[in-house]
């Protein structure tokens, strides 16, 4: 049974569901009985669900906003946009010992700080325009992180297959994480960043493989299962994150 709160009003005639910010209202004549309610819900069970679960995805979709929220390694980091002399982009150290204290510990209290230096911050005062801001410097933080992480694990990955691309580029596209092209050229999307290493190894060594079948065969994914077993859970992880992996354009 959901949980819902319950109004009741001598002047309504009606029964009436609100879903407001993950929260269920019912609003009811005086002399509905609660056995009658609780049928009420349960008949509305899934148009209720389905309306909750838009709302969290909204909740999700970043805005570049204080508290916002962000996907950064598989992490989610909340958005803490502070001005300070110099601008910068860090995130918070572990707690050490919440990571020592839970073996599946995933930390959603570690801040992604945005710091906008005071002299440009006295001037973005439209919100607007400060958002576009912040999402600028979170574009070039990213794009520094990934350029050092994936160049490293396709390293790794280069010598573990034996595939090994001709040039290397870290780029911004728009709907896809990576290509391979038949001069042995690869390229990966930064905002791969957002996800954990493991779907990383596996985008890489996707477009690893491509320099042996340039095509989507049988034998070329024999080939990705072959270095990369559970690439499965990986392109599973992509799906129900691709909403929170793309970033919004801000008008
Ligand atoms: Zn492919």
């Amino acid at each position: 049974m959901l949980e819902y709160q319950l109004i009741r009003s001598k002047r309504r005639k009606t029964l009436s569901l609100q879903v407001r910010h993950g929260h269920v209202t019912v609003r009811a004549p005086h002399y509905i009985s609660s056995a009658f309610i609780d049928t009420f819900i349960q008949e509305k069970n899934a148009w209720l669900r389905t309306k909750l679960a838009e709302q969290q995805e909204a909740l999700e979709f970043c805005d570049f906003t204080q508290g916002s929220s962000l996907l950064f390694l598989g992490e989610q980091l909340t958005l803490n946009i502070c001005s300070a002399k110099q601008s910068t982009v860090f995130i918070d150290s572990p707690l050490v010992s919440e990571v020592e204290l839970y073996s599946d510990y995933k930390p959603s209290l570690r801040q992604l700080n945005v710091v906008i230096s005071e002299r440009v911050s006295a001037k973005l005062t439209e919100p607007l325009v400060r958002a576009k801001r912040v999402k600028k410097l979170l574009e070039t933080y990213f794009k520094q992180q990934a350029e050092q992480l994936f160049i490293e694990r396709l390293e790794l990955l280069s010598n573990q297959t034996s595939l090994i691309p001709t040039k290397v580029t870290v780029r911004q596209y728009r709907a896809r994480w990576g290509s391979c092209n038949n001069r042995g050229e690869l390229s990966l999307n930064y905002l791969l960043i957002m996800a954990p290493v493991f779907v990383i190894d596996y985008v890489i060594i996707h477009e690893l493989c491509h320099l042996e079948h340039l095509n989507h065969s049988k034998s070329f994914w024999k080939l990705v299962e072959q270095y990369c077993p559970n690439y499965q859970i990986a392109k599973k992880w992509l799906k129900t994150h691709q909403s929170q992996l793309h970033w919004q354009n801000l008008r």
